[in-house]
């Protein structure tokens, strides 16, 4: 039963969710309750009477953070108002003044990521930072074990999918690499979900969501989520989280909660739709090539059965239009995206209901040397439905 007050009197209405509640204070009944309020600011746990101040806590919040809590099996979840805000806190709360940091990040990672690390941790912060590459398509695993070995990193940050070759992580290896050496492991799960892996059960520190993707996945809000199971972790990101104020808002939590209800049904749908979709794609004649971990031919294809027990393989594919040269292969991208409109749009996120793509060239300009490349985010239409538009694209 959800409480309310009138001005008069407590009433109760028989909700069956939590309602947003927008309130920016929350009032606290004595000065005993304010203390043991203040006093329990960093648990996850809360008593209904022991609310201060939304930036700080939010009873709509930490309901959705609690939903999560169940799809992700963690002890704890932290909503932020972005995934890069929840990026911002899991590497901050390892970050301590007067020691010496240095932290290992995978290179394929998210663009904004990157950037972050540059601008933030590197130009700012003056942390020390490696970059592990891949050959091509895979890891070279053992050159990751001497890396590890010689530079000894405080931190190991990689993400399970990466984007856009779709590198599908030894995740397992790799945690089990870094933790021999005394390093933390954060992951960035966006692209895989809870579904497909669950790296706290398999000994993560930490777990990153942009759960502006496929947790909350009708492309209308951005927030962020943070997992674990270590308890001083959740406190430092809680008080890390309320000191920057990037605190997700009540009305975005409700609805990412309401949303994450169809999580799974939409998710696997949405995975079973991009296997089909792939497998006609590495079909056609106007295609050179196509990136999809469930494809045999993509290179991490086996690491990707061995991790995601071939619950699913993601529901992103990346391919190339074909062409004799740079300019017609820029054509046949731009004929291709003007065939598919308006069943498929170009739209920069991914995770949508909606099948939506992205130019790669006008993305990563010339890094991945495809200037046909198109980056595609399947959505959860009727299989045929999205079949019949690409054929109509691709002729
Ligand atoms: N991680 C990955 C893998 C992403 O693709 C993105 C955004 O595209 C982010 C993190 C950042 O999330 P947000 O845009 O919600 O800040």
């Amino acid at each position: 039963l959800i409480t309310f007050t009138t001005n008069m009197e407590k009433k109760e209405i028989n909700s069956v969710r939590t309602p947003v509640y927008r309130d920016a204070g929350f009032e606290l009944s004595s000065a005993d309750i304010t203390s043991a309020a203040f006093a329990a600011e960093t648990d996850h746990e809360r008593e209904p009477d022991q609310y201060i101040y939304s930036r700080y806590r939010n009873p709509t919040v930490v309901s959705a953070e609690e939903a999560i809590m169940k799809t992700e099996g963690s002890q704890w979840a932290l909503l932020a108002q972005s995934g890069m805000a929840v990026i911002d806190i899991a590497l901050s709360v390892f970050q301590e003044t007067g020691k010496k940091s240095r932290w290992l990040f995978f290179s394929e990672i998210y663009g904004g990521t990157l950037s972050y690390i540059s601008s933030v941790l590197e130009k700012r912060r003056g942390i020390k930072v490696d970059f592990f590459t891949p050959e091509g398509d895979i890891y070279d695993y053992d050159l990751l074990a001497k890396t590890i070995a010689q530079i000894k990193p405080d931190l190991v940050y990689f993400e399970t999918i990466s984007n856009p070759l779709l590198i599908v992580a030894d995740g397992r290896r790799i945690i089990r690499e870094a933790q021999k050496h005394g390093a933390k492991v954060i992951i960035d799960n966006t692209f895989a979900t809870s579904l497909l892996w669950k790296p706290l059960d398999d000994g993560a520190d930490l777990v990153i969501h942009s759960a502006t993707k496929y947790l909350s996945g009708h492309g209308n809000l951005t927030a962020g989520v943070l997992c674990g199971n270590d308890r001083s972790l959740m406190q430092k990101a809680i008080e890390y989280r309320k000191y920057v104020g990037h605190m997700l808002s009540p009305d975005d939590a409700y609805r990412l909660q309401t949303q994450l209800a169809s999580f799974e049904l939409r998710f696997t749908r949405q995975c079973e739709n991009a296997s089909r979709l792939a497998a006609m794609l590495q079909k056609s004649p106007h295609i050179e090539g196509v990136l999809y971990p469930g494809l045999e031919t993509h290179g991490t294809h086996t690491t990707a059965l061995e991790l995601l027990g071939g619950k699913g393989y993601g529901a992103m594919i990346t391919f190339d239009l074909a062409g004799k040269t740079a300019e017609e292969k820029r054509a046949r991208r731009d004929r291709f995206i003007a065939g598919v409109y308006p069943e498929i749009r170009l739209i920069p996120t991914l995770g949508d209901f909606h099948t939506i793509l992205m130019p790669g060239e006008a993305v990563w300009g010339t890094k991945y040397h495809e200037p046909g490349m198109i980056r595609m985010s399947v959505g959860f239409e009727p299989g045929e439905e999205i079949e019949s538009v690409i054929s109509r694209g691709l002729k």
